[in-house]
């Protein structure tokens, strides 16, 4: 590309620097976008994000918004010709207010960053995505990231207040408030949050804060089949406890952990052999795992509460009474990704199906797996019902028919379930082909005109979401 064909950038750089191109072509799922993008414009300024998309929509090169590249469902995989804009220079914490509760942050900022810094003002940033330490506040927002907090405290979207978002013909608009109430207008702060770098460059976020929990404690279980445990999770929430976390593991994902635990040789008795987990039980001929966590004034009664109600259910149960118990417990879950990537290939899927239905859906997920030969391990999101159906196409294995076949077929179970494709990764490219079958036709039409009104060119990264 020669000088004159780019993006004069006021405070960044633009590379055309293969290593730096390779380095910001894909993203974490997978995919493999065709050909190679143009340049990657490293903006330093709004005014840069301003010149890169001016400049774009005089030349017709579509732009591809990126923060930390951790997306699993092909957002920020970069097509070939397109600008890769990177936002992770956009990094400063402008604000952090105890007294309103809230934060100010740009883009880039690393979202376990914006954590601690809302702890040293005794507060908390409470959207805890699996990827906190590696993904960013604009990607955050931009998939409307959820993860392992959101029963209690909700999804990105619940903590986002207001933007200031450069639209596709450079101009740069504020949406929402920094009151804890306000109804003026649409809500735009809303749409652009999960739009996928559709609609417009996120380049500052009102964050609402809150208050940092006076106490964590933490709970787990064994179960012989995951409908006990997910019996036992519902009466966990029916009884009106709202546990900050609760996390499910299915058989496969169990026996997967103790045998990646066992090829690193890491001890010899099954709680070592599983990283650790409720006291006398062999994790390998467990149907299921369950932990949870309340937080709050009054966490350890609500646990107590909590190892009572899983109690009825499990075939063991146990309480962390120090922190470094409670690490032990967490650790499985923590394992369960490492042990089922040293295998091969990970797809992640990332279905949701109302509460009531998640032993349904899990049940369902082992029956493709068998129906289709294809491995697949189910993690949840217990208490909200998010499951992530791991397909792993083990090493010397493409991602064939059968895997395709397999997670078209847990899509369809999702729907059927009355549930969605997507509970929290977004549609990216990877689901982009059964998104109708969710939104119906006239929806996904209004979808697409919504788009236009924003983006009327069509450079904001084209091909993928709606
Ligand atoms: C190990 C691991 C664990 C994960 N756990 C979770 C989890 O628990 N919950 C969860 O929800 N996700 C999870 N993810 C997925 C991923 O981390 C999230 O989707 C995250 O929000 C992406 O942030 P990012 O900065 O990497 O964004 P990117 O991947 O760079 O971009 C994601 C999308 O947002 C757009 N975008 C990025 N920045 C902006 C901006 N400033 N303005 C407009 N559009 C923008 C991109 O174009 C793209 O469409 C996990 C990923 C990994 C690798």
């Amino acid at each position: 590309m020669s000088a004159l064909r780019e993006p004069a950038l006021p405070d960044g750089e633009f590379s055309t620097d293969p290593e730096v191109v390779a380095a910001h072509r894909l993203d974490r799922s997978g995919w493999l976008p065709e050909g190679t993008p143009a340049g990657v414009a490293l903006a330093r300024s709004v005014a840069d994000v301003q010149a890169v998309l001016r400049h774009a929509r005089a030349t017709a090169t579509p732009v591809v918004v990126r923060g930390a590249g951790t997306g699993l469902s092909g957002g920020a995989a970069a097509t070939g010709g397109s600008i890769v804009l990177d936002l992770t220079r956009l990094n400063r914490i402008t604000e952090i207010s105890a007294e309103d509760q809230l934060a100010v942050a740009e883009p880039g900022v690393v979202t376990a960053d914006l954590d601690r810094a809302a702890a040293a003002a005794g507060l908390r940033y409470a959207p805890d995505p699996a990827s906190a330490a590696i993904s960013t506040i604009g990607g955050n927002i931009a998939t409307n990231a959820g993860g392992l907090r959101c029963a209690k405290y909700g999804v990105t979207r619940d903590s986002v207040l207001g933007l200031d978002v450069v639209l596709a013909d450079g101009e740069l608009i504020s949406t929402g408030r920094r009151t804890v109430k306000g109804v003026a207008g649409y809500d735009l702060t809303s749409l652009f949050v999960g739009s996928e770098g559709t609609l417009g460059v996120i380049v500052s976020a009102v964050l609402k804060l809150r208050p940092r929990p006076a106490a964590t404690a933490t709970v787990a279980a064994y179960f012989d089949e995951v409908a006990s445990a997910v019996r036992a999770v519902n009466d966990v929430v029916a009884a009106g406890l709202q546990p900050a976390v609760a996390e499910l593991l299915d058989a496969a994902t169990l026996a997967a952990i103790e045998e990646a635990e066992a090829a690193a040789g890491a001890g010899t008795g099954t709680e070592a052999a599983a990283g650790g987990g409720p006291v006398g039980h062999k994790p390998s001929a467990a149907g299921a795992f369950v932990l949870v966590q309340t937080d709050g004034p009054a966490a350890v009664a609500e646990a107590e509460q909590v190892f009572h109600l899983l109690a009825r259910h499990a075939t063991s149960v146990s309480a962390a009474d120090t922190e470094a118990e409670a690490e032990r417990l967490l650790a499985v879950r923590r394992r369960a990704l490492p042990a089922l990537e040293r295998r091969g290939r990970v797809l992640i899927e990332d279905v949701a199906v109302p509460r009531s239905r998640l032993a349904e859906a899990v049940t369902e997920v082992q029956a493709i797996s068998r129906r289709f030969a294809v491995p697949v391990f189910t993690m949840a999101h217990a208490a909200d019902g998010n499951l992530h159906p791991i397909i792993v196409a083990e090493h010397g294995r493409e991602l064939d028919e059968d895997v395709w076949a397999a997670a078209d077929a847990i899509f369809g179970m999702a729907l059927r379930l009355g549930g969605t494709l997507t509970g929290e990764h977004g549609v990216g490219v990877l689901k982009r082909r059964w998104l109708v079958d969710e939104l119906g036709e006239r929806n996904l039409a209004l979808q697409r005109q919504l788009r236009s009104v924003f983006d009327p060119a069509g450079i904001l990264n084209p091909g993928k979401a709606v």
